[in-house]
């Protein structure tokens, strides 16, 4: 079905993040899977061709596109190229962005951005505890007041990016009695003693994408790297979440149809029975439904991410569509490996690899149970 969300400007810039991918990712995949890390170059690069300040206004080094779908066409195509690249630079250019660029002070705007923008400076956001994630008003890592500092204590797991970043937006308590309305966001920095990483994680998949834990060990913060209100940080998180949970919706779908496509052409080439495998009635009707469910999921999706364009996208809504298309992604890639036989378990092939790196899309971002209760707890139950 055609899509109509993007427009011609859309199509141009999405044939420089094309570009941009053949030569700077693509030749150089293996490597990362291996360092288990995405090389600075990339960053570097991607900053080079404005791709990481979208949302940064222009005086700071950004080019202030304005518009939702840029973000949204770069998720989709680094996500076509390999789920962690829009996982570790969305964290970047899509998540984090909208907190250093609303909630900041002019300072401390020229103090980042022109480097968050370069891709100098790579950022991480650090909500999850060892003790949770779902339960965000419940974090433990702490911050008390100093004079004018702050001293943070206390650690973060899972953090997408945790172990390469120069800056950390760190939620931290800062009113112990006030749960949600006690917690503040610091913007950590490399450097700042008592701030340390543990190991890089193993993880499932994406191993490009670096995931970190992070300590906070008697970390004097100065007034002039908190983000934001003291004590409003969990507002400010609901209310940037939506964008991640759309950006994540987007990267979704983009690497379950990457996977759905490539999967079409081998079922079209790989013959058993004298006959291509994809031509038996099971495996015509398995594909039939998937691309139904890719087609259908994208019209859903395409009308959020124009939703948020226009700055009218629910959290509701948001949910949903992170939710929904993380499941599909699930079905799709499962089914793709089925549908690969043998190779489709061997780690050389991408649809191995993209069936583990996707298990996690039902996990982050607010889990698909949190989805479910935020949709359900719209419906009045
Ligand atoms: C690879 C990776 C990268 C990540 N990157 C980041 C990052 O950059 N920054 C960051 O802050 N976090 C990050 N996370 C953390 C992620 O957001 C959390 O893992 C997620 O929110 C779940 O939290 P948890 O792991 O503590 O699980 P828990 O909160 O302990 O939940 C465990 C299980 O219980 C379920 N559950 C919890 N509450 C309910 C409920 N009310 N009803 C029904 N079921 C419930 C959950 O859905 C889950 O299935 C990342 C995680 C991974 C795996």
């Amino acid at each position: 079905m055609k899509r109509t969300v993007y427009g011609p400007d859309h199509d141009v810039f999405r044939e420089s993040v094309r570009e941009f991918i053949a030569r700077s990712i693509t030749p150089r995949a293996e490597e990362f899977i291996e360092n288990r890390l995405i090389d600075r170059e990339v960053w570097l690069e991607a900053g080079r061709q404005g791709f990481l300040g979208l949302e940064v206004p222009e005086e700071y080094g950004g080019s202030a596109a304005g518009d939702y779908r840029f973000n949204a066409v770069l998720g989709e195509e680094l996500s076509w190229a390999g789920a962690a690249f829009s996982s570790s630079l969305g964290i970047h250019y899509d998540v984090v962005a909208p907190y250093l660029v609303e909630l900041t002070t002019e300072e401390q705007r020229k103090r980042w951005l022109p480097r968050f923008c370069s891709g100098e400076m790579i950022t991480a956001i650090g909500m999850s505890e060892p003790s949770g994630g779902s339960d965000l008003a419940a974090l433990r890592t702490t911050a008390v007041r100093d004079g004018s500092d702050w001293i943070v204590n206390g650690s973060k797991t899972f953090i997408t990016n945790g172990y390469c970043a120069d800056l950390v937006v760190v939620a931290a308590r800062t009113s112990p009695e006030k749960r949600a309305k006690g917690i503040t966001l610091f913007a950590v920095e490399t450097g700042m003693e008592g701030f340390t990483r543990g190991r890089k994680l193993d993880k499932v998949g994406q191993p490009e994408a670096d995931t970190a834990e992070l300590f906070f060990e008697n970390v004097r913060v100065p007034a002039e790297n908190v983000i934001g209100e003291v004590d409003r940080g969990f507002i400010a998180m609901m209310e940037r979440l939506p964008q991640e949970r759309l950006g994540s919706a987007v990267a979704n779908l983009a690497h379950a149809a990457s996977v759905l496509a490539e999967t079409l052409a081998y079922v079209k080439e790989r013959k058993a029975f004298g006959q291509a495998i994809g031509s038996f009635q099971h495996n015509k009707f398995v594909l039939a439904d998937l691309v139904t469910k890719v087609e259908v999921s994208q019209a859903f999706v395409d009308q959020c991410v124009a939703a948020h364009a226009a700055g009218e996208l629910s959290a509701v809504d948001a949910a949903k569509a992170k939710m929904w298309t993380s499941e599909v992604q699930g079905q799709v890639l499962d089914a793709c490996v089925q549908l690969f036989g043998g190779y489709g378990y061997m780690k050389e092939y991408r649809v191995a690899r993209a069936w583990m790196d996707a298990r996690v899309t039902r996990i982050w971002a607010g889990s698909n149970e949190i989805m479910r209760e935020i949709i359900g707890r719209d419906l009045g139950l």
